[in-house]
């Protein structure tokens, strides 16, 4: 049969989605993988964009765009979160789909990958704004989300509040009550224990884990988290609870850098007492103020990148001091910063592998829901910290036995179960 447009390599214009296909077409090669079998993989299934009318507290009216991808439902419902921020494409977040395929995939459960989110600035708009704008966009995404199809969660400035207002709306469009459609929600209404800190507890688990096999002291060990929302906050919690020096936070307020260790209580309370949930204000004893992105210069042992993608790149990543990064955002490092690392031998530990943590507890808490009952927050964490841990050990073992770096190694392994189950089903996905 002739080639279509199915067999030859896509490019993109949006830099994430080209890195994430330039990833997959370099680590399929690597492998050896069909050519048939990259066209499949290398395609979202589905890909749906919605329009989002919304009153807004002023009478006017606004129409924001929200979408959804399903990138793959090889190895089961499609699993990843929404995110609202201005700079939510469509192929932002097909890229994004695609890394939970692998993301799902290497963790060992029963998902496929999705994402979605809308084009908005949510710190900007009033909570009556939001719950208008979630529910309408829930409404019309309804048709693609189900417990057995598209199983959503919270990502980059949602959570457990956006997830109660979709879910409400979806299950009285159903007429009935259907908890395991999406995770991340509040342990009031069907959540599950553990869940808010799973994200964070697997990236710092992961952190730990690269400190042991280097044969690293605990105690001696600095780190400096970027981002203090759900990832960054319980990364640096679960780190200084291991005996880490935590030296540095940030968010968008800026960088606070102590050499002698960040109280984080105080910084915890902080974000507590701000309205926007920032850490507007905070000071601790011999910290210094510094700008925004400095968080990513300062001196420490690891960096973990936990705000956003693109961060570490072409101009900022030569002046990382740090000689291991683990990634909890989701894309933090770009390919050109991903090289000049690489040749400055820092030791990487990848994004999906990482921050799977959120996931595995997602997965916790559908399986929960499926059968109606709830774990304990221990149960929870103690299996969650097993997954993470037998993962890391996985993929670094793998990485040691062909020589390349942990991201090409966690890709190879992710891909070739997803190749796997698509042989076994056929191309009638
Ligand atoms: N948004 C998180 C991620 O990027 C969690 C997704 C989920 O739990 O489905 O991994």
């Amino acid at each position: 049969m002739a080639a279509d447009s199915g067999t030859m390599r896509r490019k993109a214009t949006n830099v994430l989605l080209d890195t994430a296909l330039e990833e997959f077409y370099g680590a399929a090669d690597e492998m050896g993988l069909s050519e048939r079998l990259i066209a499949i993989l290398s395609h979202s299934e589905r890909r749906l964009e919605v329009s989002v009318p919304v009153e807004m507290d002023d009478g006017s009216l606004r129409v924001f765009k929200g979408y959804r991808v399903q990138h793959s439902t090889a190895l089961g419902p499609s699993k990843g979160g929404l995110r609202y921020d201005p700079a939510v494409d469509i192929d932002e977040c097909e890229a994004l789909a695609m890394l939970m395929t692998w993301k799902c995939s290497l963790a060992g459960i029963p998902y496929g990958g999705g994402k979605g989110g809308i084009a908005c600035d949510p710190l900007t708009m009033s909570k009556k704004e939001r719950e208008r704008m979630s529910r309408t966009f829930a409404a019309r995404i309804a048709p693609n989300i189900g417990r057995w199809s598209d199983v959503p969660a919270p990502d980059m400035n949602t959570g457990g509040q956006e997830m109660v207002w979709i879910m409400d709306t979806i299950s009285k469009m159903r007429g009935q009550i259907e908890p395991a459609q999406l995770t991340g929600k509040p342990i009031a209404y069907w959540g599950s224990r553990g869940r808010n800190e799973a994200t964070g507890r697997g990236v710092a688990t992961c952190g730990l884990e690269t400190m042991k096999v280097l044969g690293k002291d605990l105690a001696k060990m600095t780190a400096a988290v970027q981002g203090f929302g759900n990832v960054g906050s319980f990364t640096a919690k679960t780190l200084a609870d291991a005996g880490v020096k935590v030296v540095a936070i940030s968010d968008v307020t800026g960088t606070y850098y102590s050499p002698r260790g960040i109280d984080l209580v105080k910084a915890f309370e902080t974000v507590r007492n701000d309205p926007k949930r920032l850490l507007n204000g905070f000071s601790c004893e011999g910290c210094e103020k510094l700008g925004v992105a400095d968080v990513l210069f300062v001196d420490c042992d690891f960096l973990f990148p936990c705000a956003r993608d693109g961060v570490i790149n072409k101009d900022t990543a030569g002046r990382v001091k740090a000689k291991h990064i683990v990634e909890g955002a989701n894309g933090p490092i770009t390919p050109e910063g991903d090289a000049i690392l690489n040749d400055a031998g820092v030791l990487i530990v990848p994004d999906f592998l990482a921050n799977a943590g959120g996931v595995i507890g997602s997965y916790f808490e559908w399986a929960q829901n499926l059968q109606g009952v709830f774990w304990t927050e221990q149960e929870y964490n103690d299996r969650l910290v097993h997954i993470m841990k037998d993962n890391f050990r996985r993929v670094w073992d793998y990485a040691e036995a062909k020589k390349v770096k942990m991201r090409r190694a966690a890709t190879m392994a992710a891909i070739q179960r997803v190749a796997d189950v698509v042989e076994l089903r056929g191309t009638f996905l």
